[in-house]
This record gives C-alpha cells, sequence and structure tokens, in this order.
C-alpha cells in the first residue's frame, strides 16, 4: 500500500489565489463588458532586455555549433555568471562574497522551499506574519510543524509584522528559543524595508544563538533609498549566520526564464545533536549536485547580460518604470486618505483598508473593476489590508486609479 505524506494534507488548500480567481471569474461573467485590471498579481509585465535577449540569441547559437555546444553545466553554475554576480552585486558594494559562495538555480522559490532539507526535522523555525507562503508550507511539508488552527500552523512561531513595528520584528520579541528565522526585505507582501540597525540586530541574535537566517533579497533591485542594505552580508558578522537568497525574475523580468542563485559562504555551520559544528556549504553543493543538474547555459547567458553596461541600465529603467507605477498609486489613496506602507524601494503597497480585507477586495472589484490582493490571505496579521501590485502598464495603472479613486473618493 502506497502510503502518502500525511504532512501534506495539514496544508490549507492554496486558498488565496483559488478564491482570488473564483470570485473574478463570476464577476466577469455577470459583467462580460466590464475590462478587469489586476493589480493582485506578483508577475511582471515588461519585457526582457534587448540585452538579454541578444545574449540569449547568441548562447542558441553556441548550441549549434560543435565548438560551443555545452551540455551538462557544473551544478553550482557557470563561473562566468558566478564572477559576474559576485563582482556586481557584491564586491562593488564593498561586501565580501566570493564566486565559489554563489550557487546558480533556476529561482529563489525552489531554493527558498529545498534549504530546509539541511536541517534537523525538530528545528524550531520562526517567520514573519503576513508572509510569503513559501517559507511556511515548505516546512509543513517537511513534517516541522502541527495542523492549522485559526489561520496558524501549531509549532511554528510567528513574529508578527504590524504597523506598530514598522513591518520588521525584532529578534527581543522571541519567548522561546529558535534555530531559524526567515527575513525578507524589502518585504513581500508589506513592502516594508529594514534598516541596517534592524538587520544587524538579528544577525547579533542569530550569532548568539548559533540560528541561522536565511535572508530573501528578491527585491533588492528596488531599493533606491541610500543606507537601506542591499545585502544581509552588509552586516557585521553576517557570513557567520546567514544564507542569502536572490532572484532574476523581479531584477530583470525572469519569471518565466526562470534564473536565481543563493549565496552559502564558507565558514557558515550548522550542528549535530552532539554539538559538532558543520559546514553547510558542502551540505548544498551535495544537495544540489545530487537533486539539481543545474540552469541552462542559454539562460546564465542571459542572466550574465545583466551586469554588462547596457543590461544595467536596460533593467535598471524598468524598474524605475514600476517603481513610478508604485508611486503613482501610492499618491493616489495617501491622497484618498489611506495610510500606505511600501511602493517606495519596492513594488507592492500595503494599504490599510480600515475594515475586513475581502469586503475592500470585493468592493474595488465589483465597482472598479479592479483585482487587489487581500492581506488575510498572507496571514492573521494581514487581515485589514490589501496588497496592490505595481507591476503592470502606465495605462492600466493610471486606469486604475481613477477607477479607485471614483469608487473611494
Ligand atoms: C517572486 C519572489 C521570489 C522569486 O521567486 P523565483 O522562483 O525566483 O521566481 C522569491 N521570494 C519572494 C518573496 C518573491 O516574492
Amino acid at each position: 500500500m502506497i502510503r502518502v505524506n500525511e504532512n501534506y494534507l495539514k496544508i490549507q488548500a492554496s486558498y488565496l489565489f483559488t478564491e482570488i480567481a473564483h470570485r473574478v471569474k463570476a464577476h466577469q461573467e455577470a459583467h462580460p463588458e466590464a475590462k478587469i485590471i489586476r493589480l493582485g498579481i506578483g508577475d511582471v509585465t515588461e519585457p526582457l532586455a534587448p540585452a538579454v535577449i541578444a545574449a540569449m540569441h547568441k548562447a542558441v547559437d553556441d548550441e549549434g555549433t560543435r565548438e560551443n555546444f555545452h551540455g551538462y553545466g557544473p551544478e553550482q553554475g557557470y563561473a562566468f555568471l558566478r564572477e559576474a554576480v559576485a563582482k556586481n552585486d557584491f564586491q562593488d558594494r564593498g561586501i565580501n562574497v566570493a564566486a565559489d559562495e554563489i550557487f546558480i538555480s533556476d529561482g529563489a522559490k525552489c531554493d527558498c522551499g529545498n534549504i530546509q532539507e539541511l536541517f534537523g526535522a525538530d528545528v524550531k523555525i520562526a517567520v514573519g506574519d503576513p508572509v510569503y507562503p513559501v517559507y511556511v508550507d515548505t516546512n509543513v511539508m517537511a513534517g516541522r510543524t502541527g495542523i492549522n488552527a485559526d489561520g496558524r500552523y501549531g509549532n511554528l512561531v510567528y513574529l508578527d509584522c504590524t504597523a506598530e513595528n514598522g513591518y520588521v520584528p525584532s529578534p527581543a520579541v522571541l519567548k522561546e528559543p529558535v534555530d531559524v528565522v526567515y527575513l525578507c526585505y524589502p518585504n513581500n507582501p508589506t513592502g516594508a524595508v529594514a534598516t541596517k540597525a534592524q538587520l544587524q540586530e538579528w544577525v547579533d541574535w542569530a550569532r548568539a544563538n548559533k540560528a541561522l537566517i536565511l535572508f530573501d533579497a528578491a527585491y533588492e533591485a528596488f531599493i533606491r533609498t541610500p543606507g537601506i542594505p542591499h545585502s544581509i552580508y552588509e552586516c557585521d558578522g553576517a557570513r557567520e549566520c546567514a544564507i542569502e537568497f536572490r532572484s532574476y525574475s523581479k531584477t530583470a523580468g525572469f519569471t518565466g526564464v526562470r534564473c536565481g542563485y543563493t549565496v552559502v559562504p564558507k565558514g557558515l555551520v550548522g550542528y549535530t545533536a552532539a554539538g559538532e559544528a558543520v559546514e553547510l556549504r558542502p551540505f548544498w553543493t551535495r544537495r544540489q549536485t545530487t537533486k539539481f543538474n543545474g540552469c541552462s547555459y542559454v539562460t546564465q547567458r542571459g542572466a550574465e547580460a545583466i551586469y554588462t553596461p547596457e543590461g544595467k541600465a536596460q533593467t535598471k529603467a524598468t524598474i524605475d518604470f514600476y517603481l513610478e507605477n508604485a508611486k503613482i498609486m501610492k499618491d493616489a489613496l495617501l491622497k484618498l486618505g489611506y495610510n500606505v506602507t511600501g511602493g517606495v524601494d519596492s513594488p507592492y503597497l500595503w494599504v490599510n483598508v480600515k475594515g475586513d480585507s475581502w469586503e475592500f477586495f470585493d468592493k474595488l472589484l465589483k465597482e472598479a473593476n479592479v483585482v487587489t490582493t487581500p492581506g488575510a490571505g498572507f496571514g492573521k496579521d494581514g487581515q485589514g489590508y490589501i496588497r496592490i501590485s505595481a507591476f503592470n502598464s502606465r495605462a492600466n495603472v493610471e486606469d486604475a486609479v481613477a477607477r479607485i479613486a471614483k469608487v473611494l473618493g
């Protein structure tokens, strides 16, 4: 008899996006003429940079010649990309990360999910609330949690991210020992950023407690405010206690192409039950070489082109475009008297709707034909908020803002 992993049964059905799709479909069917604008999605809308396209075309041609054909690549990623990453994303910013600490992958979601294979089954995990669901669900699947009651899993530590703490929790709130904490800044869904002092507090906590920080920097490229850290490794001692995830999805429109990377510093350790320190980098190398055969050569050549002068200018222009979308929407909502976080250094706006998330979602859907994401879907503390995404065309953003103003004004 084939027994199933019953931990999967604990996972709350992906209520959020299924429910949104259901409500949008019902509304569209009732009003076939309605032109619906989707500000709910976390997917990019603008095409890839010309520099990336040219590099990928060339890489395709390489694959068509005997001399330049590439079969299986190195599991850790090609040196040409790892070296470009180490130099541009870290060393040029004065951050100590080397090319052999970079692991190229097909995206940050997989890496965020796969990394916990490296840890003991009984480690205690802490996540923010609201939260990117991947951190939670992957640990549920692994059996690290109890059942879900009232929107929260047993045996998981939730860190409230609220207006009171600026959506950045402090380790001072921990009431019990925690071994691993997931931090994501700039944050999805709140759009909040963490200061260096706030991240340093977590690094100091992790070092003092032999704990590990899993830092998701998928939105790093949206940071424009000087002084906001781009990497956890800007903090003193972070190399001893943090793994960082990056993605080209939001940075360069790679949501469909698929590429990202993870940084596992040399010297970063975990512990055996007997208390013996074990380096995590060889563990991750082992995991990737066993279960992952690398990201395609064509994709990695495309990612490399992001670091050329043209690639940098083009991808920056696209992000500036999304940030301008965010600003247009934020200004409009502030003018309407709403409290809004994010939209600066982030493509997401987190709007206090002064009421129920789903009721507000329904109002905007039915009266403005605008789709948002109810904050309650990201966790208990998301109740009372909606997330609005800046990934859209300017025409749609302006149209949506005008419609929202009409409904809420
Ligand atoms: C979009 C996103 C990612 C990136 O995922 P990919 O698999 O690289 O597309 C990672 N973390 C968060 C929080 C995200 O929103």
